[in-house]
């Protein structure tokens, strides 16, 4: 029978969870073994949790003069937006940059070359400051153009 309880998990935080009583100090064993949904997510995402404001403007300013750099259009919104899309679409757009650079090492076909160009050039004439936003957690999105070849 299962049953919801407040567990105690490895970062200390309590939640409701169902627990099968009939493995009840077995359920509870494993939520201390791991950090409750909210700790897990910060974890997995440490560098821009830790990061301190200087930091951040510091990686913006880094974005900003990358993405102009490289052809990236001006981006459309508040300065706050505007920084923090800078610093999503650098990481986006210079990582699929470095894996078209391995498609022309790997001698890809032209075709396949012609599409990660295009696919890149959409990328760099967004301007769009929420689309950006929106897809900061794309694990996709980091590897489309290495994807073409797939
Ligand atoms: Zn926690």
């Amino acid at each position: 029978m299962k049953e919801t309880r407040e567990v105690t998990y490895k970062c200390g935080h309590i939640r409701p969870r169902k627990v099968d009583l009939d493995n009840l100090e077995e359920g509870l064993a494993y939520y201390l073994n791991k950090n409750c949904p909210s700790c897990a997510f910060k974890e997995r995402h440490a560098a821009e949790y830790s990061a301190t404001p200087e930091e951040r403007a510091a990686e913006a300013t880094k974005a900003a003069a990358w993405c102009a750099a490289n052809g990236c259009c001006k981006l459309v919104g508040s300065e706050k937006q505007v920084a923090w899309a800078e610093s999503i679409r650098y990481k986006f757009i210079s990582a699929n940059v470095a894996d078209l650079q391995k498609l022309v090492d790997d001698g890809a076909s032209q075709e396949i070359l012609d599409k990660a160009n295009a696919l890149i050039n959409e990328r760099k004439n967004n301007s769009d400051v929420k689309w950006w936003i929106n897809r900061r957690w794309s694990k996709a999105m980091l590897h489309d153009v290495a994807a073409l070849t797939e």
